[in-house]
């Protein structure tokens, strides 16, 4: 489930466990706040909203707000304190244990994931698309944190955002076959008549599981882009050129 709160005329939604950690700094933007980083005209206007979304959060202006340019590709980036602001290229997670280093990523119905060591002082956010989700890249930014951060898996907390859920994220069949790569494929896509689901939630949630996090460390948002009101932006929805919301997170 999802909480959500109130910064000015702006309202963002955050993990409840996740919100309880008094080290962590994370929360989704709402609609109309488009923190998109398509490079097109528009491009200005919403490089200012990721700077307000990171005032808003972190409280200081000139916060250090990194992103990744998303390609669906399994592959992290480590930011280290005192990198200055960047578009990281090439990637689709960013990981840091360096405290007031804000990273973002960036959805319209992907699942966005965070990872967080409460006792390392070390957090991670991915965009695990369904591409990013056969690729495995939410159990990688799990066996990163551990093998680059000296995290213990046991001591990890988790949660997955908002995305397109099992009731409408509609697929075909060349998505159940790239699929098969996971152990669980055949547990992840619910069928109604002749339509076929993909269960994003429960695939990701597998996959923290499978890296070991304890169960009742994940945390699932359980709210869907595409049917659950109009909070957050939905490319099924709206179509192409819709806007994107954000997950930030940062060690406070
Ligand atoms: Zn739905």
């Amino acid at each position: 489930m999802l909480e959500f709160f109130q910064m000015g005329e702006r309202r963002y939604a955050r993990l409840p466990a996740l919100a309880r950690q008094g080290k962590l700094i994370h929360a989704f933007s709402t609609r109309p706040l488009d923190v998109s980083a398509r490079e097109d005209a528009r491009a200005p206007e919403r490089a200012a909203n990721r700077a307000i979304m990171a005032r808003d959060l972190c409280g200081n202006p000139h916060s250090r707000v990194h992103h990744c340019q998303q390609v669906h590709k399994p592959r992290l980036e480590q930011v280290r304190d005192n990198e200055p602001p960047a578009a990281h290229r090439d990637c689709d997670g960013l990981w840091t244990t360096g405290r007031g280093v804000s990273l973002l990523v960036l959805s319209a119905d992907c699942p966005l994931v965070l990872v967080y060591d409460p006792k390392r002082g070390a957090v991670g956010v991915c965009h695990s698309s369904w591409r990013c989700t056969v690729a495995n890249l939410t159990s990688l930014l799990v066996q990163t944190l551990v093998r680059e951060a000296g995290c213990d898996p046991r001591d990890l907390l988790a949660g997955i955002g908002p995305s397109a859920g099992p009731c409408c994220y509609e697929v075909m069949e060349d998505v159940r076959i790239a699929a098969d790569v996971l152990p669980d494929a055949d547990t992840l896509f619910p069928r109604a008549g002749d339509r076929m689901f993909f269960d994003l939630w429960a695939a990701n949630a597998a996959q923290l599981r499978r890296a070991g996090i304890p169960d009742e460390q994940i945390e699932i948002g359980g709210v869907c882009t595409i049917c659950s009101g109009d909070v957050f932006y939905s490319f099924r929805r709206e179509g192409a050129g819709c806007g994107h919301f954000g997950l930030l997170a940062a060690l406070a």
